[in-house]
């Protein structure tokens, strides 16, 4: 089974934010939560290019020495240049801090500053038990 395969939200997987060379990944919150918005109220699979960078292949890309992609609070996302104003609208709607359409590149840079106080984290807490061995080991 291919490590990060997991849901982190209704419609995306860990895996989709992974360095694309070398499998690293982080994702801030704040990220995943406006995005699974925006996929929602777009209202068709949101294409992940470019997720989480290690700086190696941030400079490989050519990419700015502060990118947000290098603390996992950017991702680029497929958007056709015909649909990019719309889309970069409902984008702004969702308070991204970070909305930079590419035009005939076909993707839309989307970033966070991660500091949104609204946000609050996809994930119910949960309290883990102890678990109770079924055979007890006393005695022996
Ligand atoms: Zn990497
Ligand atoms: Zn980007």
């Amino acid at each position: 089974m291919k490590v990060n395969n997991i849901f982190v939200s209704p419609h995306f997987r860990l895996a989709e934010f992974q360095c694309r060379c070398c499998g690293c990944v982080q994702l801030h919150p704040e990220l995943l939560v406006k995005l699974e918005k925006l996929r929602d109220a777009w209202g068709s699979p949101l294409l992940v290019t470019s997720g989480f960078r290690c700086s190696r292949h941030n400079r490989s890309v050519n990419g700015a020495e502060a990118s947000l992609h290098l603390l996992g609070q950017a991702a680029d996302v497929v958007v056709l240049y015909d649909v990019q104003r719309e889309f970069t609208e409902l984008a702004e709607k969702m308070a991204f801090d970070q909305v930079i359409p590419y035009g005939k590149r076909n993707f839309v840079h989307l970033g966070v500053f991660g500091r949104d106080e609204r946000v609050i984290l996809p994930v119910r807490q949960h309290k883990w038990e102890m678990a109770v061995p079924l055979h007890g080991a006393a005695g022996t």
